[in-house]
C-alpha cells in the first residue's frame, strides 16, 4: 500500500510530493533531505512526529509534476526520478526480480525486522559472552525464545562456542549468503586436520603464538561484536538487500534509502574493515603452512625484495604483516585456500573514510572522499551513491561473517584437539 502526500519544508517553502510505500513493520521511520535546501525531513508512519516539513492537510491530488517528487520505502531502493503514477517501489521491485525472488527477500526482511527489534538483547549477549558471564549469557539466550538459538548444553567450552555460532549464524542469516558459509564451515575442520598430519609441529607453533598473545580471543571478540552493530543499521541496510537479486549494475542507477544517514553507518564500515585486516592474520597463517609448511614464511614473490632480493620486514614474519595495511595484506597471501570477495574490498573508500575528509551531501545521497595515497601530492576524488557504500558495507560483512568460520574452527581445535582454554 502507498500513501500520497504533500508537504512544505520548513527551511526554504518548497512544496514537496511525496509517496510513501509500507513495509511489513512495526515502526516506520522515514528520512531524506529537502530536494531544494538539502534539510533533514523525518517522520515516522503513524505518528505525529514530522520535523523539518509541514503536512499540507488539504492536499487531495494527484500529483501533478510542479513540484519536486520524492519516492519512500523502507524495504527497497527507490529512485530520484519524478513521479509516474502506477509505478511504485513495490511494483518496480516485483516485476524486476519475480514473485520467487520477491518471496525470498520478504522472508529476509521479515527476520531483519525481529532481529532489530532484539537488538539490546543481541547486544547484551555478546557483551555477556565476551565477560565470561556464562550465566548471563544462558539466560539472553532463554529469553531470545522466538530467534531459535540453539540452548546450552552445558556451561562446557565447547558447548558456549556452539551456543554463541549458532547465534551468530541466525543473526548474520538475512545479510548473508547461507550456501558459501557452509561450504567453509564444513571445509575448514578438515583443513585443520591435514595440517595437524602434516605439519603437527608447526600448527602447534601457530596456536602457541595465537594463544599466548591473546590475539584470536581478541579477534574473535572484536569479530563478534559486529553482529549486533549490523542489526542497529537494519533500516538502511533493508534495500541493499534488493541486489542480491537483481540484474541492474548498483551505481548506474543511483537509488535513494529512505531511512538514516551516512553518518550513521561510516564508523561501522570502518571497524568491519579493521577486524577484516585483522582476521587476514589467520588467513596468512594457515595458507602459509599449507604452501610452505611454516605459518612465517610468505612466498618469495611477496618477501624478497624485487630489487636486491633480500627479505622485505614487513613480510618477514605474520607478526611482521600483523601490522601491514589492509590492500597489502591481502596481495601478500598466494593462492589462497579461502577464496575473497574482490567485490567486497574497497581499501580506497576505507582509507578515505578512515583519514581523509569526506562529505555527504544528503539531499543527493553522494559521499565524496579523497582516495590519497601517503606520499602522493594530489588528491583524487571518488564519489560513491549511499546505496553503493551500503551494499559495500553488506559485502563486507559477509567476509568478515565468513572469515569468522575460520575463527570457530581455530577455537574448536583449541578446545577439543589442544584441550587448551579459550
Ligand atoms: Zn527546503
Amino acid at each position: 500500500m502507498n500513501i500520497c502526500t504533500r508537504y512544505k519544508c520548513d527551511t526554504c517553502d518548497t512544496l514537496i510530493d511525496c509517496r510513501i510505500g509500507f513495509s511489513n513493520r512495526d515502526v516506520q521511520p522515514f528520512q531524506f533531505a529537502c530536494p531544494e535546501c538539502g534539510e533533514q525531513i523525518t517522520f515516522t508512519l503513524g505518528l505525529d512526529n514530522l520535523e523539518g516539513a509541514t503536512e499540507i492537510k488539504e492536499f487531495e491530488g494527484p500529483f501533478t509534476g510542479e513540484n519536486p517528487f520524492v519516492d519512500l520505502h523502507l524495504d527497497f531502493p527507490v529512485s530520484f526520478d519524478s513521479y509516474k503514477q502506477g509505478e511504485t517501489a513495490f511494483m518496480r521491485v516485483v516485476s524486476s526480480i519475480g514473485q520467487d525472488s520477491f518471496y525470498h527477500l520478504s522472508s529476509r526482511l521479515d527476520l531483519l525486522n525481529r532481529l532489530g527489534e532484539h537488538h539490546r538483547s543481541l547486544k547484551r549477549l555478546i557483551s555477556q559472552y565476551k565477560r565470561g558471564n556464562i550465566k548471563g549469557f544462558e539466560k539472553v539466550i532463554k529469553g531470545l525464545d522466538d530467534l531459535d538459538f540453539i540452548k546450552l548444553k552445558s556451561h562446557k567450552n565447547e558447548d558456549v562456542v556452539a551456543a554463541l555460532y549458532s547465534a551468530t549464524s541466525v543473526i548474520s542469516s538475512p545479510l548473508t549468503i547461507y550456501e558459501h558459509n557452509k561450504e567453509l564451515s564444513e571445509e575448514m575442520p578438515k583443513l585443520l586436520f591435514k595440517l595437524y598430519n602434516e605439519h603437527y609441529d608447526n600448527l602447534n607453533e601457530f596456536f602457541d603464538s595465537l594463544l599466548n598473545t591473546g590475539f584470536l580471543k581478541t579477534v574473535h571478540h572484536d569479530t563478534i561484536s559486529l553482529y549486533p552493530r549490523l542489526i542497529k543499521l537494519e533500516l538502511p541496510l533493508r534495500p541493499a538487500l534488493y541486489y542480491d537479486y537483481a540484474e541492474e549494475e548498483l551505481g548506474d542507477v543511483p537509488a535513494r534509502v529512505s531511512t538514516q544517514s551516512f553518518d550513521t553507518c561510516n564508523d561501522t564500515y570502518k571497524d568491519l574493515a579493521e577486524v577484516y585486516s585483522r582476521q587476514l592474520v589467520l588467513v596468512a597463517g594457515l595458507n602459509n603452512m599449507i604452501h610452505r609448511g611454516d605459518f612465517n614464511l610468505f612466498s618469495d614473490d611477496v618477501r624478497l625484495s624485487k630489487k636486491k632480493g633480500d627479505v622485505i620486514k614487513a613480510f618477514s614474519s605474520l607478526d611482521d604483516y600483523a601490522n601491514v595495511d589492509l590492500g597489502k595484506k591481502l596481495t601478500a597471501i598466494d593462492d589462497s585456500f579461502f577464496k575473497f570477495d574482490e567485490n567486497a574490498i574497497d581499501n580506497r573508500l576505507r582509507n578515505g573514510i578512515a583519514h581523509y575528509k569526506h562529505d555527504y551531501n544528503e539531499a543527493t545521497q553522494i559521499i565524496t572522499y579523497s582516495s590519497a595515497k601517503e606520499g602522493l601530492t594530489r588528491d583524487k576524488t571518488v564519489e560513491i551513491s549511499f546505496m553503493t557504500f551500503l551494499r559495500k558495507m553488506l559485502l563486507l560483512f559477509r567476509e568478515v561473517h565468513s572469515l569468522n568460520h575460520v575463527i570457530k574452527a581455530l577455537l574448536y581445535h583449541t578446545i577439543l584437539i589442544l584441550k587448551k582454554d579459550i
